[in-house]
C-alpha cells in the first residue's frame, strides 16, 4: 500500500510519500551499523542526555504533533495530545532509569574467578510499527534501544506517514545521531530485505497477525531475535459484588477509548447474572452519549475509524456475527458524516460456533456475555486465542487480583482502566504474541548478555560438572 495522510474525517488526501529506494536503504543500514559501533565506545550518560532532549523536544512540538496524528488516523485531538505527553514520559523515564538497568550483573560461581553478565548493544533494530498509537508505539522501542545503543530502521503504517516523520525529525533535532532513528517509507519486500541483512539484529513488530506472521517467519528464517505484540479480544470481567458505578464509569471508556482500536479495548464484557441487566443499560447510555464530529473540535466525543478499509471491515464482521445468531442491543447504524464514522454497537448472545466469539473486531463493538460463576467467567476469559490483556472488577480488589491471576494474558488490572506507563512492562501470550516492551524487561529485548569470567592465572582445579578439560595423557 502507498504511504498516504487521508484525513479520515473529510477523506482529504493530504500528502502522499514515495517508497523508498533500495539505495537509501542500503545507506541505512551503513550509517545505522557504523553508529552501533560507535555507541559501544559511548557512555550511556551521553544518550541519555539526547533522549531526555527528545522529551523536552516532544513536549515544544505538542501541538503541532498532536495535529498531525489526529489528522493521519483521526483519533480525538486531546487524545493525541495525551499520547505526546505519555511518550515524553517514557523517553524521561528511560534516560533516568536505563543506565541502572543495564547495570552489570554478577554472578555466584564456582567457577575460578569473578563472573558477570554485561548487557550491551547487538545492531539494528528493524521496528515495523502500527497506526493506532503512532508515536507511543513508536516510543515504546525507541526509549530503551536508544539507551542500550542499538539503531533504529522504523517501518510505520502506511497511513500513518506525517506523524512517523514528525517523530523521527523530532529525534533528530533533540542531537541525537544520524542512524538512531531512521523512517524509511519501506515495501514489505525492503522490510525482508533489511531483516536478512546482518547488519540487523533485531525485529520488533506491533501489529496484527497478519503482520507478525509475515514479519517473524522472515524473523525465524534470517535466525533474528524478534518481539511481537499483537492483537487482543481482553476481557473485562464484572464480578457480582462489583461497584457498578465504578463499572459503569469505566466500561464504555474501555471499549470505546480511541475509537475502539487499541489492542487493549475491552472487546469482551464478561458479566455475573445478577448485574448483567444494570450493566447492559449502563453501557448503552454511555454509548448513546457520545457525539460524533470533527476529531479536532474539542465538542467531538466520538472520532472516525482511521481509514474506509478497516471501517469496511468493521462492518462485515459486524454483519457475519449478526447472520451466525448475535442480538444486537445497541447501535449497527449509519452516521450520517462524510467520515469513517462507525456507531458504537453493542452485541450480545454471542455463541461459541459465532466468528465474534474469536475474531478481534477492531472497532467500537461490545461484546457482552452473561455469566453464572466466577468458574464460569474464567473459562469463558481464557477460551480465547488471544492474551493480551484485561481487567477484573469485583467488590474486594484482593479477590479481584486472585481472579485476575487465573486469567491467561499479559496484564491485568483490577478495579480500574488499563494504563500503561514505562515502568510496566507491555505484551501477551498465545496468539497476542511475546517479549515484552517498555520496563526492565523490555529493555533488555536486543541486547547481548554477555557472560565475562575474570581470573588472574589459569585454573584447572575446581571446574565441575559441564565441560571439564581433559589432561593430555603422558606420553609412553
Ligand atoms: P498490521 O496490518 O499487521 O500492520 C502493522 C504494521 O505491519 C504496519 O506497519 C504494516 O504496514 C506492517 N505490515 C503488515 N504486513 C506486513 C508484511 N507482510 N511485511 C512487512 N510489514 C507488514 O496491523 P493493523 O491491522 O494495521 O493494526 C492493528 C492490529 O495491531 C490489531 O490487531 C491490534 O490489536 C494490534 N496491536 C497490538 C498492540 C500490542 O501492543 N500488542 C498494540 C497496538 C495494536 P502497512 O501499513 O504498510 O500495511
Amino acid at each position: 500500500m502507498a504511504y498516504a495522510t487521508i484525513n479520515p474525517y473529510n477523506n482529504e488526501v493530504v500528502k502522499e510519500y514515495p517508497f523508498t529506494t533500495d539505495e537509501e536503504l542500503q545507506t541505512t543500514l551503513a550509517t545505522g551499523h557504523a553508529l552501533y559501533k560507535q555507541n559501544r565506545q559511548q557512555p550511556i550518560a551521553e544518550r541519555a542526555k539526547i533522549l531526555h532532549n527528545v522529551a523536552a523536544k516532544l513536549r515544544e512540538h505538542s501541538a503541532e504533533l498532536a495535529r498531525a496524528c489526529t489528522i493521519d488516523m483521526g483519533k480525538l485531538l486531546r487524545e493525541s495530545e495525551g499520547e505526546v505527553e505519555l511518550v515524553a514520559i517514557i523517553a524521561d523515564w528511560f534516560a533516568d532509569h536505563g543506565e541502572e538497568i543495564l547495570t552489570p550483573e554478577k554472578v555466584d560461581t564456582i567457577a575460578t574467578g569473578s563472573a558477570e553478565i554485561r548487557h550491551s548493544a547487538t545492531g539494528i533494530v528493524m521496528m515495523v510499527e502500527p497506526w493506532n498509537f503512532p508515536y507511543y508505539q513508536i516510543m515504546r522501542v525507541f526509549a530503551p534501544n536508544f539507551i542500550v545503543g542499538n539503531p533504529m530502521i522504523l517501518k510505520h503504517a502506511a497511513n500513518t506517514p506525517t506523524s512517523a516523520k514528525m517523530f523521527a525529525d523530532v529525534v533528530a533535532e533533540a542531537g541525537a545521531p544520524a542512524g538512531s532513528l531512521v523512517n524509511l517509507f519501506l515495501s514489505y519486500d525492503q522490510v525482508t530485505e533489511a531483516i536478512e541483512d546482518p547488519r540487523v539484529q533485531g525485529v520488533a513488530l506491533t501489529g496484527s497477525e497478519r503482520g507478525g506472521t509475515a514479519v517473524a517467519q522472515a524473523a525465524g528464517k534470517n535466525l533474528k531475535k524478534n518481539t511481537m505484540e499483537l492483537g487482543g479480544m481482553d476481557p473485562f470481567i464484572v464480578l457480582g459484588d462489583a461497584n457498578m458505578d465504578d463499572v459503569a464509569d469505566i466500561a464504555w471508556r474501555a471499549r470505546l477509548y480511541n475509537t475502539g482500536q487499541v489492542c487493549t479495548s475491552s472487546k469482551r464484557f464478561i458479566v455475573m447474572d445478577n448485574v448483567y441487566d444494570e450493566f447492559v443499560d449502563s453501557l448503552k447510555e454511555k454509548f448513546s452519549q457520545v457525539v460524533p464530529g470533527d476529531p479536532l473540535d474539542p465538542s467531538t466525543s466520538l472520532a472516525p475509524m482511521n481509514t474506509k478499509k478497516s471501517k469496511d471491515k468493521l462492518q462485515k464482521q459486524l454483519d457475519d456475527a449478526i447472520a451466525a445468531g448475535a442480538k444486537v442491543v445497541y447501535g449497527n447504524e449509519p452516521i450520517d458524516l462524510p467520515g469513517q464514522f462507525f456507531k458504537p454497537t453493542i452485541l450480545t448472545d454471542i455463541d461459541k460456533d459465532n466468528p465474534a466469539y474469536s475474531e478481534e473486531m477492531f472497532g467500537p463493538i461490545a461484546a457482552v456475555y452473561k455469566v453464572h460463576s466466577e468458574e464460569e467467567a474464567i473459562e469463558l476469559a481464557n477460551d480465547n486465542p488471544y492474551g493480551l490483556g484485561g481487567i477484573v472488577f469485583a467488590g474486594d480488589a484482593d479477590h479481584g487480583a486472585e481472579v485476575a491471576a487465573q486469567i491467561e494474558t499479559g496484564m491485568v488490572f483490577v478495579n480500574n482502566f488499563m494504563v500503561t506507563l514505562p515502568e510496566l512492562p507491555f505484551g501477551g501470550v498465545k496468539l497476542s504474541g511475546y517479549g515484552r516492551e517498555m520496563s526492565h524487561i523490555g529493555e533488555m529485548a536486543f541486547t547481548n548478555e554477555q557472560l565475562i569470567v575474570k581470573t588472574e592465572k589459569p585454573n584447572l582445579d575446581n571446574v565441575a560438572g559441564g565441560l571439564v578439560a581433559t589432561d593430555i595423557p603422558p606420553e609412553k
